[in-house]
Protein backbone atom coordinates (compact mmCIF):
# COMPACT_ATOMS: atom_id res chain seq x y z
CA UNK A 1 0.00 0.00 0.00
CA UNK A 2 1.13 3.16 -0.36
CA UNK A 3 1.57 5.25 2.61
CA UNK A 4 -0.14 8.16 1.71
CA UNK A 5 -3.72 6.23 1.42
CA UNK A 6 -3.06 4.36 4.93
CA UNK A 7 -5.78 5.99 7.49
CA UNK A 8 -4.00 7.69 10.40
CA UNK A 9 -6.88 9.08 12.24
CA UNK A 10 -11.00 8.67 13.19
CA UNK A 11 -12.28 10.86 15.24
CA UNK A 12 -16.69 11.12 16.00
CA UNK A 13 -18.26 13.64 17.61
CA UNK A 14 -22.33 14.54 18.99
CA UNK A 15 -23.64 17.26 16.56
CA UNK A 16 -27.22 18.35 16.01
CA UNK A 17 -29.17 17.27 12.98
CA UNK A 18 -32.41 19.25 11.15
CA UNK A 19 -34.81 18.56 14.01
CA UNK A 20 -32.45 19.81 17.05
CA UNK A 21 -31.79 15.83 17.79
CA UNK A 22 -28.09 14.90 18.69
CA UNK A 23 -26.44 12.70 15.65
CA UNK A 24 -23.32 11.39 14.47
CA UNK A 25 -20.45 13.54 12.56
CA UNK A 26 -17.23 11.22 11.49
CA UNK A 27 -13.99 12.66 10.58
CA UNK A 28 -11.24 10.23 8.67
CA UNK A 29 -7.95 11.47 8.24
CA UNK A 30 -5.57 9.43 5.24
CA UNK A 31 -2.25 11.22 4.11
CA UNK A 32 -2.88 14.78 4.37
CA UNK A 33 -6.94 15.13 3.19
CA UNK A 34 -9.10 15.48 6.24
CA UNK A 35 -13.05 14.09 5.39
CA UNK A 36 -15.98 14.53 7.34
CA UNK A 37 -19.27 12.64 7.09
CA UNK A 38 -22.54 13.60 8.64
CA UNK A 39 -25.31 10.97 9.67
CA UNK A 40 -29.07 11.59 8.73
CA UNK A 41 -31.94 10.08 11.18
CA UNK A 42 -35.33 8.95 10.26
CA UNK A 43 -38.90 8.97 12.50
CA UNK A 44 -41.00 6.58 10.74
CA UNK A 45 -38.48 3.97 10.89
CA UNK A 46 -38.99 0.69 9.60
CA UNK A 47 -38.56 -2.25 12.45
CA UNK A 48 -36.07 -3.66 10.03
CA UNK A 49 -33.77 -0.92 9.89
CA UNK A 50 -29.82 -1.68 11.38
CA UNK A 51 -30.14 0.37 14.95
CA UNK A 52 -29.74 3.84 15.29
CA UNK A 53 -27.66 3.59 18.97
CA UNK A 54 -28.95 6.54 21.10
CA UNK A 55 -27.40 6.64 25.26
CA UNK A 56 -31.20 6.49 26.74
CA UNK A 57 -30.25 8.46 29.26
CA UNK A 58 -31.67 11.90 30.74
CA UNK A 59 -29.55 14.31 28.33
CA UNK A 60 -31.32 15.26 24.96
CA UNK A 61 -34.44 13.53 26.59
CA UNK A 62 -32.69 10.09 25.96
CA UNK A 63 -31.72 11.11 22.06
CA UNK A 64 -27.60 11.67 22.65
CA UNK A 65 -25.31 9.52 20.76
CA UNK A 66 -22.34 9.79 23.05
CA UNK A 67 -21.99 5.78 23.09
CA UNK A 68 -21.88 5.60 19.05
CA UNK A 69 -19.56 8.54 19.66
CA UNK A 70 -17.00 6.53 21.58
CA UNK A 71 -17.63 3.16 19.44
CA UNK A 72 -16.24 4.88 17.11
CA UNK A 73 -13.18 6.71 18.71
CA UNK A 74 -12.38 3.67 21.25
CA UNK A 75 -13.08 0.67 19.12
CA UNK A 76 -13.63 1.28 15.79
CA UNK A 77 -10.32 3.57 15.41
CA UNK A 78 -8.68 1.34 16.66
CA UNK A 79 -9.40 -1.63 13.74
CA UNK A 80 -9.32 1.09 11.19
CA UNK A 81 -6.30 2.86 11.42
CA UNK A 82 -3.93 1.32 9.45
CA UNK A 83 -6.00 0.05 6.46
CA UNK A 84 -5.93 1.62 3.09
CA UNK A 85 -8.95 3.87 2.90
CA UNK A 86 -9.57 2.85 -1.15
CA UNK A 87 -10.28 -0.31 0.13
CA UNK A 88 -13.92 0.71 1.13
CA UNK A 89 -15.15 -2.95 0.98
CA UNK A 90 -12.65 -4.28 3.94
CA UNK A 91 -13.29 -1.40 5.94
CA UNK A 92 -17.11 -2.22 5.87
CA UNK A 93 -16.87 -6.08 6.29
CA UNK A 94 -14.20 -5.09 9.60
CA UNK A 95 -16.73 -3.42 11.13
CA UNK A 96 -19.32 -5.51 10.28
CA UNK A 97 -16.89 -8.22 11.82
CA UNK A 98 -16.54 -5.76 15.09
CA UNK A 99 -20.53 -5.31 15.70
CA UNK A 100 -21.02 -9.12 15.38
CA UNK A 101 -24.86 -9.00 15.22
CA UNK A 102 -27.02 -9.01 12.20
CA UNK A 103 -28.59 -4.97 12.86
CA UNK A 104 -25.63 -3.51 14.09
CA UNK A 105 -26.94 -2.88 17.47
CA UNK A 106 -23.72 -3.21 19.48
CA UNK A 107 -21.27 -0.47 17.68
CA UNK A 108 -24.69 1.34 16.27
CA UNK A 109 -25.21 1.46 12.80
CA UNK A 110 -24.63 5.40 13.34
CA UNK A 111 -21.37 5.29 14.26
CA UNK A 112 -20.48 2.72 11.53
CA UNK A 113 -22.42 4.45 8.81
CA UNK A 114 -20.17 7.49 9.84
CA UNK A 115 -17.01 6.12 9.30
CA UNK A 116 -17.95 4.13 5.76
CA UNK A 117 -18.88 7.27 3.98
CA UNK A 118 -15.79 9.57 5.69
CA UNK A 119 -13.49 6.49 4.10
CA UNK A 120 -15.29 6.94 0.93
CA UNK A 121 -14.80 11.10 0.74
CA UNK A 122 -11.46 10.88 1.55
CA UNK A 123 -10.30 8.06 -0.66
CA UNK A 124 -11.96 10.43 -3.66
CA UNK A 125 -10.24 13.48 -2.68
CA UNK A 126 -6.72 11.31 -2.02
CA UNK A 127 -7.05 9.96 -5.85
CA UNK A 128 -7.87 13.31 -7.04
CA UNK A 129 -11.46 12.58 -8.35
CA UNK A 130 -14.56 13.95 -7.91
CA UNK A 131 -16.81 12.03 -5.25
CA UNK A 132 -19.89 11.00 -7.50
CA UNK A 133 -16.69 9.07 -9.78
CA UNK A 134 -15.24 7.26 -6.75
CA UNK A 135 -18.63 6.14 -5.87
CA UNK A 136 -19.45 4.97 -9.58
CA UNK A 137 -16.48 2.83 -9.31
CA UNK A 138 -17.59 1.62 -5.79
CA UNK A 139 -20.31 -0.03 -7.80
CA UNK A 140 -18.92 -0.84 -10.73
CA UNK A 141 -21.46 1.43 -12.66
CA UNK A 142 -19.93 2.36 -15.69
CA UNK A 143 -22.78 3.97 -17.35
CA UNK A 144 -22.58 7.85 -18.48
CA UNK A 145 -23.33 10.15 -15.58
CA UNK A 146 -26.79 11.07 -15.81
CA UNK A 147 -29.02 13.71 -13.67
CA UNK A 148 -31.68 12.33 -11.50
CA UNK A 149 -35.26 13.53 -11.73
CA UNK A 150 -36.48 14.55 -8.18
CA UNK A 151 -39.27 13.18 -6.11
CA UNK A 152 -39.83 16.71 -4.10
CA UNK A 153 -42.24 16.52 -1.06
CA UNK A 154 -44.19 19.98 -0.57
CA UNK A 155 -46.91 18.56 1.37
CA UNK A 156 -46.37 16.96 4.79
CA UNK A 157 -48.51 14.44 6.66
CA UNK A 158 -48.35 11.87 8.63
CA UNK A 159 -45.39 11.12 11.57
CA UNK A 160 -43.64 14.35 9.88
CA UNK A 161 -46.23 17.17 10.75
CA UNK A 162 -47.50 15.40 13.84
CA UNK A 163 -50.89 13.59 12.41
CA UNK A 164 -52.19 9.88 13.45
CA UNK A 165 -53.50 8.00 10.71
CA UNK A 166 -52.52 10.28 7.58
CA UNK A 167 -50.19 9.65 4.91
CA UNK A 168 -46.55 11.13 4.87
CA UNK A 169 -45.36 12.35 1.72
CA UNK A 170 -47.12 14.33 -1.36
CA UNK A 171 -44.34 15.10 -4.08
CA UNK A 172 -43.62 16.52 -7.25
CA UNK A 173 -42.03 14.75 -9.70
CA UNK A 174 -40.86 17.44 -12.94
CA UNK A 175 -40.32 14.65 -15.55
CA UNK A 176 -40.83 17.12 -18.27
CA UNK A 177 -37.89 19.24 -17.43
CA UNK A 178 -34.77 19.23 -19.75
CA UNK A 179 -31.87 19.54 -16.86
CA UNK A 180 -31.92 19.10 -13.50
CA UNK A 181 -31.27 22.90 -12.82
CA UNK A 182 -34.57 23.30 -15.01
CA UNK A 183 -36.73 20.65 -12.63
CA UNK A 184 -35.44 23.03 -9.46
CA UNK A 185 -36.93 25.79 -10.82
CA UNK A 186 -40.10 23.85 -12.06
CA UNK A 187 -40.49 22.73 -8.23
CA UNK A 188 -39.16 25.33 -6.43
CA UNK A 189 -41.90 27.68 -8.91
CA UNK A 190 -44.63 25.75 -7.90
CA UNK A 191 -43.56 25.71 -4.44
CA UNK A 192 -43.59 29.22 -4.11
CA UNK A 193 -47.13 29.45 -6.12
CA UNK A 194 -48.50 26.84 -3.61
CA UNK A 195 -47.66 28.87 -1.02
CA UNK A 196 -49.27 32.00 -1.86
CA UNK A 197 -52.58 29.57 -2.44
CA UNK A 198 -52.04 28.30 1.09
CA UNK A 199 -52.09 31.59 2.20
CA UNK A 200 -54.86 32.83 0.97
CA UNK A 201 -57.05 30.09 1.58
CA UNK A 202 -55.97 29.67 5.88
CA UNK A 203 -53.77 32.96 6.34
CA UNK A 204 -49.97 32.76 6.97
CA UNK A 205 -50.44 29.83 9.20
CA UNK A 206 -51.33 27.55 6.50
CA UNK A 207 -47.88 27.83 5.08
CA UNK A 208 -46.26 26.33 8.44
CA UNK A 209 -43.74 23.77 7.28
CA UNK A 210 -43.00 20.06 8.73
CA UNK A 211 -40.20 18.32 8.97
CA UNK A 212 -38.72 17.56 5.21
CA UNK A 213 -39.28 21.27 4.35
CA UNK A 214 -43.22 20.63 2.93
CA UNK A 215 -46.19 22.72 3.88
CA UNK A 216 -48.38 20.97 6.57
CA UNK A 217 -52.05 23.12 6.26
CA UNK A 218 -54.52 22.26 8.18
CA UNK A 219 -56.82 19.91 5.34
CA UNK A 220 -58.53 16.79 6.45
CA UNK A 221 -57.75 14.29 3.56
CA UNK A 222 -54.98 13.32 0.36
CA UNK A 223 -57.36 14.72 -2.31
CA UNK A 224 -57.60 18.29 -0.80
CA UNK A 225 -53.76 18.35 -0.79
CA UNK A 226 -53.46 16.78 -4.45
CA UNK A 227 -56.31 19.07 -5.56
CA UNK A 228 -54.34 22.01 -4.44
CA UNK A 229 -50.99 21.11 -5.53
CA UNK A 230 -52.60 20.40 -8.91
CA UNK A 231 -54.06 23.93 -9.24
CA UNK A 232 -50.43 25.16 -8.04
CA UNK A 233 -48.49 23.44 -10.76
CA UNK A 234 -50.75 24.67 -13.04
CA UNK A 235 -51.16 28.23 -11.76
CA UNK A 236 -47.18 27.92 -12.31
CA UNK A 237 -47.49 26.83 -15.88
CA UNK A 238 -46.55 23.49 -15.50
CA UNK A 239 -49.37 21.27 -16.28
CA UNK A 240 -48.90 18.19 -17.36
CA UNK A 241 -44.37 18.51 -17.09
CA UNK A 242 -44.23 17.56 -13.05
CA UNK A 243 -46.50 14.94 -12.16
CA UNK A 244 -47.02 13.71 -8.83
CA UNK A 245 -45.65 10.69 -6.28
CA UNK A 246 -46.97 9.76 -2.51
CA UNK A 247 -45.34 8.32 0.25
CA UNK A 248 -48.16 6.92 2.43
CA UNK A 249 -45.62 5.31 4.64
CA UNK A 250 -48.41 3.07 5.63
CA UNK A 251 -46.99 1.28 8.34
CA UNK A 252 -47.70 4.13 10.53
CA UNK A 253 -51.41 3.78 10.13
CA UNK A 254 -52.10 -0.18 9.84
CA UNK A 255 -53.04 -2.11 12.86
CA UNK A 256 -54.19 -5.69 12.98
CA UNK A 257 -55.11 -6.09 9.20
CA UNK A 258 -56.92 -2.52 8.47
CA UNK A 259 -55.70 0.75 7.51
CA UNK A 260 -57.08 3.88 8.91
CA UNK A 261 -56.60 6.91 6.24
CA UNK A 262 -57.55 9.90 8.63
CA UNK A 263 -60.75 7.71 9.89
CA UNK A 264 -61.61 6.11 7.24
CA UNK A 265 -61.13 1.84 7.88
CA UNK A 266 -59.94 -0.15 4.92
CA UNK A 267 -58.41 -3.68 4.16
CA UNK A 268 -54.97 -4.10 1.59
CA UNK A 269 -57.56 -5.07 -1.33
CA UNK A 270 -59.57 -1.41 -0.85
CA UNK A 271 -56.54 0.44 -0.29
CA UNK A 272 -55.73 -0.85 -3.72
CA UNK A 273 -58.56 0.87 -4.94
CA UNK A 274 -58.12 3.92 -3.07
CA UNK A 275 -54.53 4.51 -5.02
CA UNK A 276 -56.22 3.39 -8.23
CA UNK A 277 -58.73 6.38 -7.73
CA UNK A 278 -55.86 8.75 -6.69
CA UNK A 279 -53.55 7.72 -9.71
CA UNK A 280 -56.59 7.93 -12.29
CA UNK A 281 -57.57 11.52 -10.80
CA UNK A 282 -54.29 13.38 -10.06
CA UNK A 283 -51.12 11.66 -12.15
CA UNK A 284 -49.81 9.66 -9.98
CA UNK A 285 -46.80 7.95 -11.32
CA UNK A 286 -45.26 6.59 -8.03
CA UNK A 287 -46.01 4.97 -4.91
CA UNK A 288 -43.74 4.13 -1.99
CA UNK A 289 -44.73 2.04 0.79
CA UNK A 290 -48.63 2.15 0.14
CA UNK A 291 -48.61 -0.76 2.70
CA UNK A 292 -47.35 -2.24 6.16
CA UNK A 293 -43.85 -3.56 6.16
CA UNK A 294 -45.08 -7.33 6.23
CA UNK A 295 -48.20 -6.72 4.09
CA UNK A 296 -46.43 -8.51 1.23
CA UNK A 297 -49.95 -9.48 -0.29
CA UNK A 298 -51.04 -5.87 -0.55
CA UNK A 299 -47.95 -4.94 -2.32
CA UNK A 300 -48.44 -7.71 -4.72
CA UNK A 301 -51.37 -6.75 -5.19
CA UNK A 302 -51.17 -3.09 -6.08
CA UNK A 303 -47.72 -4.29 -8.44
CA UNK A 304 -49.92 -6.98 -9.97
CA UNK A 305 -52.82 -4.02 -10.89
CA UNK A 306 -51.04 -1.00 -11.61
CA UNK A 307 -47.18 -2.25 -11.88
CA UNK A 308 -47.13 -1.42 -15.47
CA UNK A 309 -47.44 2.31 -15.34
CA UNK A 310 -46.49 3.53 -11.96
CA UNK A 311 -43.31 2.75 -10.03
CA UNK A 312 -44.12 0.97 -6.50
CA UNK A 313 -41.33 1.72 -3.76
CA UNK A 314 -40.08 -0.66 -1.52
CA UNK A 315 -38.74 1.71 1.91
CA UNK A 316 -39.63 0.04 5.35
CA UNK A 317 -40.53 -3.10 3.41
CA UNK A 318 -37.40 -3.18 2.02
CA UNK A 319 -34.91 -1.06 4.68
CA UNK A 320 -32.26 -1.11 1.62
CA UNK A 321 -31.40 -4.91 2.96
CA UNK A 322 -30.55 -7.20 0.30
CA UNK A 323 -32.42 -10.67 2.30
CA UNK A 324 -36.24 -8.48 2.24
CA UNK A 325 -35.54 -7.50 -1.13
CA UNK A 326 -35.26 -10.75 -1.76
CA UNK A 327 -38.28 -11.45 -0.18
CA UNK A 328 -39.95 -9.18 -2.38
CA UNK A 329 -38.75 -10.87 -5.51
CA UNK A 330 -40.08 -13.73 -4.73
CA UNK A 331 -43.13 -12.35 -4.17
CA UNK A 332 -43.46 -9.56 -6.88
CA UNK A 333 -43.91 -6.98 -4.17
CA UNK A 334 -42.83 -3.92 -5.64
CA UNK A 335 -40.61 -2.90 -8.71
CA UNK A 336 -38.59 -0.24 -7.20
CA UNK A 337 -35.83 0.46 -3.86
CA UNK A 338 -35.70 3.12 -1.77
CA UNK A 339 -32.33 3.29 -0.77
CA UNK A 340 -31.61 4.82 2.33
CA UNK A 341 -27.43 3.94 3.19
CA UNK A 342 -28.21 4.39 7.14
CA UNK A 343 -31.10 1.76 6.85
CA UNK A 344 -28.23 -0.81 6.70
CA UNK A 345 -25.34 0.91 7.76
CA UNK A 346 -22.71 0.22 5.61
CA UNK A 347 -21.80 2.27 1.79
CA UNK A 348 -20.39 -1.36 0.52
CA UNK A 349 -24.16 -2.71 1.86
CA UNK A 350 -26.36 -0.20 -0.32
CA UNK A 351 -24.20 -0.48 -3.05
CA UNK A 352 -25.40 -4.31 -3.02
CA UNK A 353 -28.82 -3.64 -2.39
CA UNK A 354 -29.11 -1.12 -5.69
CA UNK A 355 -26.82 -3.71 -7.23
CA UNK A 356 -29.90 -6.40 -6.77
CA UNK A 357 -32.51 -4.00 -7.93
CA UNK A 358 -31.25 -3.12 -10.41
CA UNK A 359 -30.17 -6.66 -11.89
CA UNK A 360 -34.39 -7.20 -11.33
CA UNK A 361 -34.92 -4.40 -13.50
CA UNK A 362 -36.07 -2.65 -10.25
CA UNK A 363 -36.08 1.38 -10.35
CA UNK A 364 -33.79 2.49 -7.35
CA UNK A 365 -34.66 5.87 -5.40
CA UNK A 366 -32.16 7.58 -3.65
CA UNK A 367 -33.58 9.24 -0.28
CA UNK A 368 -32.97 11.21 2.97
CA UNK A 369 -34.47 10.68 6.04
CA UNK A 370 -37.13 13.26 7.33
CA UNK A 371 -33.72 13.97 10.07
CA UNK A 372 -31.31 15.30 7.73
CA UNK A 373 -27.96 17.30 7.99
CA UNK A 374 -26.19 19.57 5.59
CA UNK A 375 -24.15 16.96 4.07
CA UNK A 376 -25.00 16.76 0.67
CA UNK A 377 -23.26 12.84 0.18
CA UNK A 378 -26.49 11.52 -1.05
CA UNK A 379 -26.16 13.69 -4.07
CA UNK A 380 -22.87 12.18 -4.86
CA UNK A 381 -24.16 8.68 -4.48
CA UNK A 382 -26.86 9.03 -6.78
CA UNK A 383 -25.05 10.13 -9.54
CA UNK A 384 -22.67 7.61 -8.48
CA UNK A 385 -24.63 5.00 -8.50
CA UNK A 386 -26.66 5.85 -11.57
CA UNK A 387 -29.94 5.34 -9.52
CA UNK A 388 -31.92 8.62 -11.88
CA UNK A 389 -34.31 9.68 -9.13
CA UNK A 390 -34.08 11.35 -5.91
CA UNK A 391 -35.96 12.09 -2.61
CA UNK A 392 -34.93 14.99 -1.53
CA UNK A 393 -37.60 16.62 0.38
CA UNK A 394 -38.62 19.91 -0.59
CA UNK A 395 -36.94 22.76 -2.34
CA UNK A 396 -36.29 24.34 0.35
CA UNK A 397 -34.51 24.27 4.21
CA UNK A 398 -30.65 23.93 3.74
CA UNK A 399 -30.77 20.46 5.04
CA UNK A 400 -32.65 19.53 1.71
CA UNK A 401 -31.26 22.42 -0.33
CA UNK A 402 -27.54 21.44 0.36
CA UNK A 403 -28.45 17.87 -1.49
CA UNK A 404 -30.43 20.00 -4.12
CA UNK A 405 -27.63 22.62 -5.05
CA UNK A 406 -24.78 19.73 -4.86
CA UNK A 407 -26.62 18.41 -7.73
CA UNK A 408 -26.92 21.90 -10.11
CA UNK A 409 -23.05 21.78 -9.23
CA UNK A 410 -22.39 18.48 -10.63
CA UNK A 411 -24.90 19.24 -13.80
CA UNK A 412 -22.30 22.68 -14.13
CA UNK A 413 -18.99 20.90 -14.09
CA UNK A 414 -20.18 18.29 -16.15
CA UNK A 415 -21.47 20.64 -19.11
CA UNK A 416 -23.85 19.92 -22.11
CA UNK A 417 -22.74 16.00 -21.84
CA UNK A 418 -24.95 15.59 -18.97
CA UNK A 419 -28.36 14.23 -19.71
CA UNK A 420 -31.71 14.50 -17.30
CA UNK A 421 -33.02 11.11 -16.97
CA UNK A 422 -35.73 10.36 -18.94
CA UNK A 423 -38.04 7.67 -16.68
CA UNK A 424 -39.44 4.41 -18.52
CA UNK A 425 -42.65 4.93 -16.68
CA UNK A 426 -45.53 7.24 -16.16
CA UNK A 427 -45.08 8.88 -19.63
C1 LIG B 1 -39.60 8.07 4.42
O1 LIG B 1 -40.45 7.43 5.03
O2 LIG B 1 -39.40 7.82 3.22
C2 LIG B 1 -38.82 9.11 5.08
C3 LIG B 1 -37.93 9.86 4.42
O3 LIG B 1 -39.08 9.31 6.39
P1 LIG B 1 -38.16 8.84 7.62
O4 LIG B 1 -36.79 9.32 7.36
O5 LIG B 1 -38.84 9.47 8.79
O6 LIG B 1 -38.23 7.33 7.64
MG1 LIG C 1 -40.86 6.21 3.02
Amino acid sequence: MTTGFKITEVKAREILDSRGNPTVEVDLKAGNIIKRALIPSGASTGSYEAVELRDNEKRYMGKGVLKAVSNVNNIIAKEIIGMDCRNQEEIDDRMIELDGTKNKSVLGANAILGVSIAAAKVSARLMDIPLHERLAQLSNNKNEFIMPVPQMNVMNGGKHAGIDNDPQEHMLMPIGAKSFAEAVRMCAETYQTLKGLLKQKYGAGGTNIADEGGFAPPMQSVEERLELMLKAVEDAGYAGKIKFALDPAASEFYRDGIYNVRGKEMTSLEMVDFYKGLIDKFGIISIEDGFAENDFTGFAAMTKEVGKRVQIVGDDLLVTNVERINMALDSSACNSLLLKVNQVGTLTEAISAASLAFKNNWTVVVSHRSGETEDPFIADLVMGIGANQTKFGAPARSDRCAKYNELMRIEDQLGSKVKYAKLSFGN
